[in-house]
């Protein structure tokens, strides 16, 4: 996933709360991660339009089009269809996890976040790629 040795992971988080927002992206930046943010759809196809992230943390319930949409969209675009997706839900129904995966996401997270747990979980999602130190 690295295109250089020593550029950091790039997780673009697309959440509408504020609180989430701030505290995924203080989470991920003290694991050393690049952040980018999008609080749309509409805002996260924009920030997709230029370098592509490593992983994409998305929001299901987004104003507007919602996160599993998007996810179908990034997934069926060629340019974006290698980036993973995972799910941010709120939602502890069952079959949530199902609908996250049937969209095209490689997981998902559950909220509240876990401020311990969250980085490494993320760390994971990358796959074979750890966290900087
Ligand atoms: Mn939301």
């Amino acid at each position: 996933m690295y295109t250089t040795d020593n550029a950091p992971p790039v997780v673009l988080i697309v959440e509408d709360n504020q609180a989430n927002l701030l505290l995924a992206r203080a989470l991920l930046r003290r694991a050393g991660y690049g952040i980018e943010e999008a609080q749309s759809a509409e805002e996260a196809m924009e920030r997709l339009g230029g370098t592509a992230p490593d992983l994409i943390l998305m929001d299901i319930q987004l104003p507007g089009k919602d996160g599993l949409s998007l996810t179908r969209e990034i997934r069926a675009n060629p340019a974006t269809s290698h980036i993973p997706v995972v799910a941010l839900t709120a939602n502890a129904m069952l079959g949530d996890a199902e609908r996250c995966l049937e969209a095209g996401c490689v997981g998902y997270i559950t909220k509240p976040i876990n401020a311990r747990e969250f980085a490494a979980t993320v760390a994971g999602f990358l796959g074979k790629v750890a966290a900087p130190q």
